[in-house]
């Protein structure tokens, strides 16, 4: 979960209502600012939160 940086690709548990599964890691800090792959819709998150969402970290 500590190695999530900008740029990454995350595979989370369950499915947005759009049907996609992935986000792109837009903002790390404090929070992490994520774009759904699917419909684009933005979201942040306390790392805390995002750590229990992640089922997959892919690095372009
Ligand atoms: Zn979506």
């Amino acid at each position: 979960m500590d190695n999530i940086e900008l740029g990454d690709i995350i595979t989370v548990k369950k499915k947005h209502p759009c049907g996609s599964a992935e986000w792109e890691v837009l903002r790390v800090g404090a929070d992490i600012r994520l774009k759904c792959l699917g419909c684009g819709h933005m979201l942040l998150l306390p790392r805390s939160k995002v750590s229990t969402m992640i089922r997959k970290v892919r690095r372009p």
